[in-house]
């Protein structure tokens, strides 16, 4: 029953924002796509006599029990995508959260506290560039003048998307009594790398059930940086080898030295975006600007790889500029702890991802991930995947946490988990 739940949820889903080029999926916050998306949620809320509510960010919440008597136990992600990204990513969550609240009901489970079905507005940020947009608003982590005023590629500001989307603006912000509802917050995900496809001998295992589904610990300290790369502009036909001061060739020593750093350091450093000037197929650079994006298990490692990238560029003149930086973020231990319990074979993993439920554990709400496995280990794109019996075992895993969780034998659902 729950199953067939899911997929036909599945299903109903597959072709809305699907591009027939690619193949991946382009569902962009406040489009039309995201609109059915939305009214599909809600249609899905409403069938299950859930209260749907919206918050000041947009954000849909699908209430089953008061959250204003109690702060609730909430599951979900987001249906929204990276440009051409898979099926996977935050669809899996928010469909087997619904899954979750109908295999809860085929058991005759009654929550002794309230539990939310959520699905996020704009995580992966794809239009207006900030990722975890929804969550980042009603928490205040992201302002609200400064959301409003976030423009996409033609122009489009935040604050006319919402208008187009017949919403007012102003009413866009910080939402405390949104946030206070949450008392714990599960948000199950599909994995985004293979540590769950592989045996810990490092050999392919995708039948174990095991390792299906794993609890996330944490997130990963991630930054970006800015490495400007400076050079002479001249003649890519008349200027002698030994006389050019070539830009690109420090942005070459850029990206091998992030490649080897991170090797022998153990984390990951990506160069994925340049600008470079004049940026004439016929002009020697005078200057490139790129942009190093670095993560990994701990914070000492990430810095370590980055003074090392930063003083190899130094020496042909470069200089490596902070542009943003995010912490570890530690999941519950409490709440962690009891999914231990709950789900004792489940593996523990750490992920080098941003996710809705790292906003809130920074905002102080008691958060913690499900992750289950992708055989490909590949995310963001159309080759992004998960088996339907691995989709299943995550059901009823997060069917097992969320009856533990309710049930008021649970000692923290007794009282505010905060
Ligand atoms: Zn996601």
């Amino acid at each position: 029953m729950t199953t067939t739940s899911f997929d036909r949820m599945w299903a109903d889903l597959e072709p809305v924002g699907r591009d027939a080029g690619s193949g991946g999926y382009r569902r962009y916050a406040w489009t039309r796509t995201d609109h059915d998306l939305r009214e599909w949620f809600a249609a899905e809320c409403a069938t299950r006599g859930l209260d749907l509510v919206e918050d000041r960010a947009g954000n849909q919440w699908g209430w089953w029990g008061d959250p204003d008597t109690t702060p609730g136990v909430v599951i979900g992600s987001h249906l929204d995508s990276v440009p051409d990204g898979g099926a996977f990513d935050g669809p899996l969550g928010v469909v087997s959260a619904l899954a979750t609240v109908d295999a809860l009901r085929d058991a005759g489970f009654e929550p002794d506290v309230p539990l939310g079905v959520v699905n996020f507005v704009d995580e992966e940020g794809a239009r207006f560039g900030i990722a975890c947009a929804g969550s980042r608003i009603i928490t205040g982590a992201l302002d609200a003048d400064r959301a409003r005023s976030l423009t996409d590629a033609d122009g489009v500001s935040m604050a006319e998307a919402w208008r187009s989307a017949g919403r007012d603006p102003k009413t866009l912000g910080r939402d405390d009594d949104t946030v206070r509802r949450v008392g714990r917050f599960v948000e199950l995900h599909v994995e985004q790398g293979k540590a769950l496809a592989l045996a810990p001998d490092g050999s392919e295992d995708l039948g174990d059930p095991g390792r299906a589904v794993a609890i996330g610990t944490d997130i990963w300290p991630h930054g970006r940086w800015r490495v400007d790369i400076p050079g002479e502009a001249n003649h890519a036909g008349t200027t002698r080898i030994a006389d050019r001061q070539d830009a690109m060739i420090g942005l070459a020593t850029v990206i091998q030295a992030a490649r080897s750093y991170a090797v022998g350091l153990g984390c990951v450093a990506t160069v994925g975006k340049v600008h470079v000037v004049p940026g004439g197929v016929n002009a020697i650079p005078s200057h490139v600007t790129a942009w190093l994006d670095v993560r990994g298990r701990s914070e000492h490692v990430v810095h370590a790889a980055v003074d090392a990238v930063s003083s190899e560029a130094g020496r042909s003149g470069a200089t490596t500029t902070p542009e943003s930086w995010t912490p570890t973020t530690t999941f519950d231990t409490g709440l962690v702890g009891r999914l231990r319990e709950i789900l004792p074979d489940a593996p523990l993993l750490g992920t080098g991802a941003g996710h809705d439920a790292g906003i809130l554990a920074t905002h102080g709400v008691p958060s913690a991930m499900l992750f289950v496995r992708n055989p490909t280990g590949v995310s963001h794109s159309p080759a992004e995947l998960a088996s339907t019996d691995d989709c299943h075992h995550g059901v009823t895993a997060l069917t097992a946490v969320v009856t533990e969780l309710c049930t008021g034998k649970d000692p923290e659902s007794m009282s505010d988990a905060r």
